[in-house]
């Protein structure tokens, strides 16, 4: 109720209790999101920037809630960080990618790589390798199906122990993704220690890309950079030929975007897969 400020304290503003008790809501409503079914997960595109075709998805979670609507991760993913609802929900979403990943594995429409985001929370969970070696046992993927997005912050908050986390994961045989490269404070030396496969060029670069030339040259670097490194990379954000075209002039080998697919739930996304495959 009370920080900082002169006798170190400071006032319990209106719109702070406002705040708080839209907080106090969200918790609540998520407490319950995952027994009520309400979460959904959506699947975007992956594909190869030379041939265009799709070569993974990325889960994106959805929640749909009755008085609310839908209401964006951007919102709700840090509050469930907050209170720790990550946990759960977070196993959710990876055993639902990984099934999904799975079946059209079995119905012959990939091979695809399934891309589940992880947050800082649930990768400094000690349990966190052995849950996703179960998960993987338990639907029968391989793991090298398997592509878990981390941020640049989660590696770089303990990089020691991250790289712990990043070798045990390794060994299980999961790739690891930098997601939204170049907005943390990625420090270059230990790109070298990490297990990382590839590098995911945020959005924020992509968006000007064809016009801004200090985006052009952010992106360029971290291209070469990411190729002469031996690792991946892919573009997320990419809504135009131009800026397609601009990216595979400079080496980027996948793309995700709305030029491509937006994110879709699973039905929609065969009916997509199954369209390409014919042609
Ligand atoms: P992200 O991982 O960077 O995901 C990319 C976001 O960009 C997604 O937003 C996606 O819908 C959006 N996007 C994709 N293509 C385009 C495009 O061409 N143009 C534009 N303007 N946007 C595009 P979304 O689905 O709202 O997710 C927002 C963030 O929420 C994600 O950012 C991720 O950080 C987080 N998130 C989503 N699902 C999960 C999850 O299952 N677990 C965790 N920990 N975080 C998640
Ligand atoms: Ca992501
Ligand atoms: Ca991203
Ligand atoms: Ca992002």
């Amino acid at each position: 109720v009370k920080t900082a400020g002169r006798h170190g304290y400071r006032f319990f503003t209106p719109e702070m209790h406002a705040r708080a008790q839209r907080n106090l809501q969200l918790v609540n409503a998520l407490r319950q999101a995952l027994d009520r079914e309400q979460f959904h997960v959506y699947y975007q595109p992956q594909a190869d920037i030379h041939t265009g075709q799709v070569i993974g998805a990325e889960a994106l979670l959805r929640w749909r809630h009755p008085e609310f609507g839908m209401v964006s991760p951007a919102e709700f993913i840090p509050v469930a960080e907050d209170s720790g609802l990550i946990l759960p929900i977070g196993e959710w979403v990876l055993q639902t990618a990984v099934r999904q990943a799975k079946s059209w594995l079995e119905q012959g429409l990939g091979p695809l790589t399934m891309a589940v985001n992880l947050s800082a929370v649930q990768f400094g969970h000690p349990a966190l390798p052995e849950l996703v070696s179960r998960i993987l046992a338990e639907e029968g993927l391989p793991p090298e199906y398997l592509e878990l997005e981390l941020t640049e912050g989660v590696s770089m908050q303990n990089p020691e122990a991250a790289i712990a986390v990043m070798n045990n994961l390794h060994q299980r045989g999961v790739r690891m993704s930098i997601d939204d490269f170049g907005t943390g404070y990625s420090s270059l030396s230990y790109l070298k220690k990490f297990k990382v496969y590839k590098l995911k060029i945020d959005q924020s670069f992509v968006r000007d890309i064809t016009t801004d030339s200090e985006d052009k040259a952010i992106v360029s670097a971290v291209i070469s950079l990411a190729n002469s490194l031996g690792l991946r990379t892919i573009a997320e954000g990419v809504e135009t030929l131009e800026q397609q075209a601009f990216l595979r002039e400079q080496g980027c080998q996948e793309i995700q975007g709305y030029l491509f697919g937006k994110p879709m739930p699973s039905e929609q996304f065969e009916v997509f897969l199954r369209q390409r495959v014919v042609d």
